[in-house]
């Protein structure tokens, strides 16, 4: 009705604007306070190798702990702090904090990955900050991974690619993560050398439902293996999902199945239990640690 009455509408969709936008001025001001009394921390999603069920290591996702609502997910503060230009402080304090603390893992073969968002590339300082946070915590440059979406290349293209040069070669491997969501996943990989394509979890959520599914996933994984691309599926929860990934030869996989995000502590002292044995057939297979 609505949008068929022209002007006099406006007022109509008012209360519901004012609404959105009190709504992130209350979550912007509740990201300085964060920010200010360190009510963020990171939790650890393991990842492990489809082929021996080796844990391989985890990526951080940032949690928020607000005095009042509880913990908050990023989907609710990420897409605020980008907006507003809080994404700067936070993305640093989440690059400087994953580092320090996987330079302290006991196992010092983990590696660590962590998310950019676009939104931190445009100021075009991210690999002094990586730098920075390398620097600061000692972490093996070899260990650090940076996830970024490839909205991420829709803009800017070209100072973009620098700066995720920049990164490479300070050591550091770069990975496109939900790949398969937007539309230029494919034309990206021909810009930059990935070293790592992760598979939406959309996709993965439905393997074994729809025959296209599997063949769009069997295709990624295919492509992978002729660009020398290390493969991740993102967001395995069944034992069919694993099945499937493994038979069609992707090389990691995360997700509930085998790990919430939690603590480091935790999973390591925990081992899934993988629905394949060491060929890949009928037996189940806890990893050695
Ligand atoms: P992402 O990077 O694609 O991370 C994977 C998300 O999928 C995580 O959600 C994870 O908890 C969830 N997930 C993992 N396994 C499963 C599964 O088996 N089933 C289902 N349904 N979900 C699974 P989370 O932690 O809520 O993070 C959401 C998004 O927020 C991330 O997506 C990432 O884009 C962003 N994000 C998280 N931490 C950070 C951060 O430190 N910095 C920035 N810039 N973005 C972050
Ligand atoms: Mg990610
Ligand atoms: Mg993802
Ligand atoms: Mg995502």
């Amino acid at each position: 009705r609505a949008k068929h009455s022209g002007r006099s509408t406006f007022s109509w969709y008012t209360p519901e604007l004012d609404s959105d936008a009190q709504k992130r001025k209350e979550v912007e001001a509740g990201l300085i306070k964060a920010l200010k009394y360190d009510q963020f921390r990171l939790l650890y999603q393991p990842q492990y190798s489809l082929r021996d069920g080796e844990l391989k290591g985890y990526e951080a996702l940032i949690r928020w702990d607000h005095p009042e609502k509880g913990t908050i997910k990023p989907d609710v503060f990420i897409p605020v702090a980008e907006d507003t230009g809080l994404i700067q402080e936070i993305g640093t304090w989440v690059l400087n904090r994953a580092c320090r603390e996987a330079a302290m893992w006991q196992d010092q073969n983990r590696r660590i990955a962590v998310n950019v968002s676009p939104a931190q590339f445009i100021a075009g300082e991210t690999h002094k900050r990586v730098a920075q946070a390398l620097r600061n915590s000692r972490l093996d440059p070899g260990r650090l991974e940076i996830e970024i979406t490839e909205s991420l290349l829709i803009s800017n293209t070209e100072a973009v690619i620098e700066t995720l040069r920049e990164i490479r070669d300070m050591g550091v491997s770069i990975a496109m993560d939900d790949f398969g969501t937007g539309y230029s996943s494919l034309s990206y990989l021909s810009l930059f050398p990935f070293d790592k394509i992760k598979i939406d979890k959309s996709f993965v959520q439905n393997l074994g439902k729809a025959t296209s599914t599997d063949a769009i996933v069997t295709s990624i994984i295919g492509l992978g293996r002729s660009l020398d691309v290390t493969i991740t599926a993102e967001g395995v929860e069944t034992e069919e999902q694993a099945i499937l990934l493994r038979a069609a030869g992707c090389d990691l996989v995360q997700g509930f199945m085998f790990g919430r995000p939690d603590s480091v502590e935790k999973h390591e002292a925990s081992s899934p239990v993988f629905p394949f044995d060491g060929t890949g057939r009928s037996r189940i297979l806890r990893p050695q640690s």
